[in-house]
């Protein structure tokens, strides 16, 4: 299986609007038609799935036009950053399948040219020392129905303003007693444009600079600049920061920046039963509610990896939802639903019984062992077959037996013939049950003429159930996730109610005993696998050949369970 991205170059026809401008400004060789982008993280947080699809986004724009995309940490917040955090970031773009190559930045390298650039705006008359507090400030903003009010300091010498932004950068003022402010219009309807914080005074280590500076750069002010140092022709980001485009343009313009890059906002991925916030994710990690960033459950890709959703499929999902203007929310439903294609066409199918019944052949020789030819992907013929012993004594899934089998179960019930698969007819002669009546074991018969799975005489079975062989199965533990979050919306809250609340209990369950074939036995941590008729499935890292750990990654596709679900008859 190819994990590594790539795309034909696509015709015109169907873009979406991004890479209709994008071969727009081509054509019309805008910025010499070149096409650079960049992807910009934050480094204080894991990646998730709505990352993926602006990752998707810029490397695959950047691929599809021959042109670079660069991988950018947005790191001018020394509160929240740090290098676990970097190191996750390179990990997770790798891994869903895309190379930066060499092109690997940090905005807080560029400290000292953005430091630059704030004195050109000074030198300009375009920028200011402001000595109002950060509660000042607000008050002198105003409000979106009321023009804001100029500071007192607006007006101050352009030597002045050097001398103090020199003085703010040398360390001589308290954390939050100056601000350099761009001057540009404290009466704009857009509240971005009333003069915007450039730098703030904030005594914090940085986890690349150290000790170096006690002023640091707004995201507003690094954005656009790190674009512009880089050559990015199509900035992307989502759309919150439409309201930001005339400042990203302000500055590149005062600065005087020759071809700058374009802004180009589209609508963040919302998927239901779960948040896409890094803020509230690292609350989850922190507060314990999972079990780490990379618990299954999380929508971060570390988390997805774990769980074993293959990054083509993530991929996949990011294609199908397209980019667009409008923020919607996307059905996890869909994303399971990529993962399912993908794994139906890779993952290679074994046998494992989640919760085994015992099943006695009473005809089968005690002694003996067959080892039966298994497909291992009817998607794929060159997986080709493998061996799997059969014997006397079986496990089966236990929910395949009823003993007062309701309509339209075909499974195994008292008197009833199915076939095992890959393997025999076996027809069910006998309950053993413990003192509280439980079922505890089934004495069986087998037809030794439907070796394979077919009768010489035509007859036919309505029910495959898949098996194990008691002596030579493997213990394993089955970790089976649902969703995070009961509610779709786990957002859409009332007043007061934290969305913590909504987290959904039964996430997580835990199935110690079951059985898996012996194949499995040295399976390697990531691999996947379709367990068949009950799902697909991921070996954990914690899985040791002693102690196999599996993680659900997603559901099949059952026809009959939705059946049965209809009629009550139980999965
Ligand atoms: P969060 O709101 O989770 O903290 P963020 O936007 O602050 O996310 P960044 O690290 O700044 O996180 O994001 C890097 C890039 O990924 C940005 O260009 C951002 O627009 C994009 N991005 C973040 N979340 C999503 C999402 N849900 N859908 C699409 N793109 C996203
Ligand atoms: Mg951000």
């Amino acid at each position: 299986m190819s994990e590594t991205a790539s795309k034909p170059e696509t015709a015109t026809a169907g873009l979406d609007f991004i890479r209709e401008i994008v071969a727009a400004d081509r054509a019309a060789a805008r910025r010499g038609g070149r096409v650079h982008t960049r992807f910009p993280p934050e480094p204080n947080g894991y990646l998730h799935i709505g990352h993926a699809k602006a990752i998707c986004l810029n490397f695959g724009i950047a691929g599809e036009y021959k042109g670079l995309c660069n991988l950018r940490m947005d790191d001018t917040n020394p509160e929240t950053e740090d290098i676990e955090f970097v190191r996750a970031i390179e990990t997770d773009v790798r891994w869903l399948g895309f190379d930066w190559e060499t092109r690997s930045y940090y905005a807080s390298d560029y400290f000292e040219r953005l430091y630059e650039c704030a004195v050109a705006l000074v030198r300009k008359g375009l920028a200011y020392v402001d000595d109002l507090t950060g509660d000042e400030v607000s008050r002198y903003r105003g409000r979106w129905d009321e023009p804001g009010r100029d500071s007192p300091y607006r007006e101050r010498p352009v030597e002045e303003n050097l001398d103090l932004f020199a003085r703010m950068r040398a360390g001589e003022f308290p954390d939050g007693s100056r601000t350099l402010r761009a001057k540009i219009d404290m009466a704009a309807s857009n509240m971005n444009m009333r003069d915007p914080t450039i730098y703030r005074i904030r005594r914090r280590p940085h986890y690349r600079q150290g000790d170096a500076w006690v002023i640091y750069p707004t995201y507003d002010f690094t954005h656009p600049l790190s674009d512009a140092f880089e050559r990015i022709t199509h900035s992307l980001c989502t759309l919150e920061f439409e309201d930001h485009r005339p400042l990203y343009d302000w500055y590149l313009q005062a600065l005087d920046f020759e071809d700058p890059p374009r802004q180009i906002e589209f609508a963040r991925l919302n998927l239901t039963h779960t948040v896409l916030s890094k803020r509230k994710l690292l609350e989850l990690v922190e507060g314990g509610h999972v079990a780490g960033w990379d618990d299954p459950r999380m929508p971060t890709l570390t988390g997805m990896r774990r769980r074993g959703y293959p990054p083509a499929a993530i991929r996949d999902f990011c294609d199908r939802i397209g980019i667009a203007k409008a923020n919607s929310v996307v059905q996890m439903a869909q994303l399971d639903d990529a993962v399912r294609q993908e794994l139906n066409r890779t993952a290679p199918r074994v046998m494992a019984v989640l919760r085994p019944l015992k099943v006695v052949i009473e005809n089968y020789p005690e002694d003996r062992t067959e080892e039966l030819d298994a497909v291992n992907n009817p998607e794929d013929e060159s997986a080709g077959t493998r061996k799997v012993p059969f014997s006397r004594e079986l496990y089966i899934e236990r929910n395949d037996f009823r003993e007062d089998p309701p309509r339209k179960f075909f499974r195994l019930a008292p008197g009833r013939e199915v076939r095992l698969r890959y393997a025999y007819f076996l027809t069910c002669r006998d309950v053993v049950k413990d003192g509280d009546g439980n079922v505890v074991e089934l004495r069986c018969t087998y037809d030794p003429e439907t070796r394979g799975g077919y009768a010489p005489d035509g007859r036919k079975v309505r029910g495959t159930i898949h098996w194990v062989s008691a002596r030579h199965a493997v213990r394993a533990e089955a970790r089976v996730y649902d969703h995070l979050f009961t509610a779709e919306y786990p957002e859409d809250l009332p007043e007061g109610v934290d969305y913590r609340e909504g987290l959904n209990a039964g996430s997580l369950e835990r199935i110690a005993d079951c059985l898996v074939e012996p194949s499995l036995a040295g399976a390697a941590a990531g691999a996947r696998y379709q367990f068949e008729r009950v799902g697909y499935f991921c070996v954990d890292p914690d899985s040791t050949p002693g102690a196999l750990v599996f993680n659900r990654t997603v559901g099949l596709r059952d026809t009959w369970a939705k059946i049965a679900r209809k009629q009550g008859a139980g999965g």
